[in-house]
Formats: structure tokens, sequence, C-alpha cells
């Protein structure tokens, strides 16, 4: 199947070409179709999969033409869970929009950064990404009105649906017309997606594409039983004798992940820290850095577990374990991605060792422990 037979329009296929995405992946199969039709969409897909595009052309399609409404009263609103998925839908939307020939303006807007220039730009805009507070505070000041808003998206919407966006989702979900699109992208389907799904969408095209669990094959697991005190030389010495060139660390804390990158850098090692302590321009700036090959490694707390996509991501080690079994998933499904194969390294202390057998027990794998004599 090509893209042709998907009903887009000529500039769009013409920079789908320029951007070598050759034929359409499962989830813009089906979700591409439904979309253009006005349907509401749950799409259980994980970043990765192509979900951004999946919903980005379709909405483009179907704007264009729509003549602008009332000033700062916006036509499509994406929501996203964190600043970093906002830059990088804002991104998708900026790559296909350049082509159309009526003008389609896109912004993301996100806290961490000055409020003023965001206020000034968000005259003309059709397409508004944003993460929920930063939305609110624009609406309180008037730069941003959602009463005609014909398209909802919720992008990472288990996150957004859960009890940490509750209270801002709720004014949300109020300030927007009954009548409207919905199309909720999940990479899991938890109780929150499956209660919201009733109350939200208005018989929906679902859309499931495969299991975390089968997603996880792609990806090469291996555990390192290590004494806690070692971690820091076993990660310099793997990532010096696997010659990695580009590796994801996660760390359980925002002191623990700057230790680890200063250290690194301390024996020549190119990392630096990323977390919600960093400026916003600090964070953007790096993982552009990284994303590009500019930095080595780059060392995180699960602030980068979800929804961030960096095009075959070789490594990714686990310093530490993330507190649940699916962040676990989603971290080391930072590699393996679009259908490529990745190596996720995970580090475990004997005081970990309890914990990493739940994980195992959810994904249904046992892994071996490899011991290296003088770091274990
Ligand atoms: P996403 O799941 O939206 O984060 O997309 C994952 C990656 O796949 C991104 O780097 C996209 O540019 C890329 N991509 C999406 N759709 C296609 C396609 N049909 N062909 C090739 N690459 C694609």
């Amino acid at each position: 199947m090509s893209f042709t037979s998907l009903g887009l329009s000529q500039p769009l296929l013409q920079t789908l070409k320029a951007q070598n995405y050759a034929s359409p992946y499962p989830i813009q199969k089906e979700a591409i179709p439904a979309i253009l039709n006005k349907k509401d969409v749950l799409g259980i897909a994980k970043t990765g999969s192509g979900k951004t595009a999946s919903y980005v052309l379709p909405i483009l399609m179907n704007i264009e033409g729509i003549s602008l409404k009332k000033s700062r009263h916006i036509t499509v609103l994406v929501l996203v869970p964190t600043r970093e998925l906002a830059v990088q839908v804002n991104d998708v939307f900026k790559i296909f929009e350049k082509s159309l020939p009526e003008r389609i303006k896109t912004m993301a807007v996100f806290g961490g950064a000055s409020i003023n220039p965001q206020m000034k730009s968000l005259m003309n805009v059709n397409v508004l990404v944003a993460t929920p507070g930063r939305l609110l505070e624009l609406i309180e000041k008037n730069a941003v009105h959602l009463g005609e808003v014909e398209t909802l998206v919720l992008d990472e919407a288990d996150k957004m649906l859960n009890a940490g966006f509750k209270k801002e989702m709720d004014q949300i979900f109020s300030l927007l017309p009954p009548k409207r699109q919905n199309l909720l992208f999940s990479a899991t389907l938890n109780d929150d997606v499956g209660s919201i799904n009733q109350i939200l969408l208005h018989n929906p095209v679902v859309i499931k594409i495969e299991s975390e669990e089968e997603d996880i094959e792609l990806i090469n697991q291996s555990v390192y039983s290590v004494a806690e005190g070692q971690k820091g030389p076993l990660l310099r010495h793997l990532i010096e004798s696997k010659e990695m060139d580009q590796v994801l660390i996660f760390t359980s804390s925002v002191a623990r992940a700057d230790r680890v990158a200063d250290k690194l850098r301390k024996n020549n090692i190119d990392a630096k820290a990323i977390h919600r302590k960093k400026t916003q321009g600090v964070r953007t700036d790096l993982l552009t850095k990284f994303k590009y090959g500019k930095l080595k490694v780059l060392v995180t707390t699960d602030l980068l577990s979800r929804g961030i996509d960096i095009e075959n991501l070789p490594w990714v080690i686990n310093y530490e374990l993330p507190r649940s079994p699916k962040t676990y998933i989603h971290r080391i499904g930072r590699t393996g991605r679009a259908e490529t194969s990745g190596e996720a390294i995970t580090f475990i202390s004997e005081g970990e060792e309890h914990h990493f057998r739940v994980i195992e027990k959810k994904m249904k794998k046992r892994l071996e422990r490899i011991k290296i004599d003088g770091y274990s």
C-alpha cells in the first residue's frame, strides 16, 4: 500500500517522498482514512510507530480551506504531557505544512519558557500544540480561545488522563465545544484511557497496532549484576568497550543524573544531564545535540522515558531501575524504534534484584544476569 491510496494531497505526497517515507506504517494506514472521514480515533501505538504523522497528515488535509477563525481562535488543539513532545510534534506539523499552498500556522506552547513571546505569536494560529498548564495560563490572559476547536488530539493520552493532569484537563474540556473530533493516542491502554474512551469518544475507530510486550522483542536486553558502588566504573567500561557513540542513560533522581554525567565527564566521556531542573532552553539544546549525534551520552530521569523519538537510538542503559514495570518498558522503548533493533542494558544491584523480578514477570521474560569480574 502506498500513501497515494490514502487520499492525501499532492503537496503532502511530495513532502512524504522528500522525507523518505516510502510507505505508510500500520497505524498510518488505518488512522489517516478514519481521520479524513472526521471519525473519532483511539490509537494504541507507541511513539516510534509513526503515530505523529498518522494524525498530522489528515489534520492538515482537513483544515486546508477552512478560513481562519476569529483572531486567536484555534481550529486544532494537540495536548501533550511534556515540553519535549510539544516541540517534537510541532516540528512534524512544520515539515508538512510548509508544502501546502495555503498558509497554515502551527505553534507549540509550554511552560518553562517566557509567556510574553508566546502570547504575541498566538495571532492567526490554526494548530496549537500545548502542555495543559501553559495552555490554561494563555487562556486566562485571553491570548487564545478554544470555542472553535474542531479537532482535539491527546498524544500520550494515558499520561494526559491520569490523576496528575486531571484538574487541568477538566478545565480544558469545559472550554471546548462539545461537538468536535477527538483523537486519542496512547502507548498503553490502561483503565484511565478505557474510562475516558467512554466519556470522550463518539463511536471511535479503535486501532491497536501491537502490544508493548510484542514490541520489545525488537530490543536486545541484557542485565548486569553489579555492586552498587561499581555502577559508575561498569558504565564507563561498557561505554568504552562497546564503543557506544549514542547512549541514553536513565537514573532515578535529578541529583543522580547530574552525578553520573559529572563523573563521566571527569573521565573524558562526552556526557550531559537533562532533567526537570534544567531550563527549557538547555533541555531543547541538549536533546537536539544528542539527536544529531553531537553529544555522545545523555543522562536523564523518567522525564524522557515517554514520547521522545530519537531516530535509531542504538543504546539505552538503566543505571537504576524505574519504579514501575510500565516505565521500564517505556524506557527501553526509546531504542528499537520504528522497526529497527536496539540494545537495552540494565544494571541491577543486590537490592534491586527483587524489583527486577517483578518487571520480568510483567514482561513475561526471564533474563540472564551477566557478571563481570571486578564489578559484581
Ligand atoms: P513517531 O511514532 O511519530 O514518533 O515516529 C517515529 C519515527 O518514524 C519518526 O522519526 C518519523 O519521522 C518516522 N516515520 C513515521 N512514519 C514513517 C513512514 N511511513 N516511513 C518512514 N519513516 C516514518
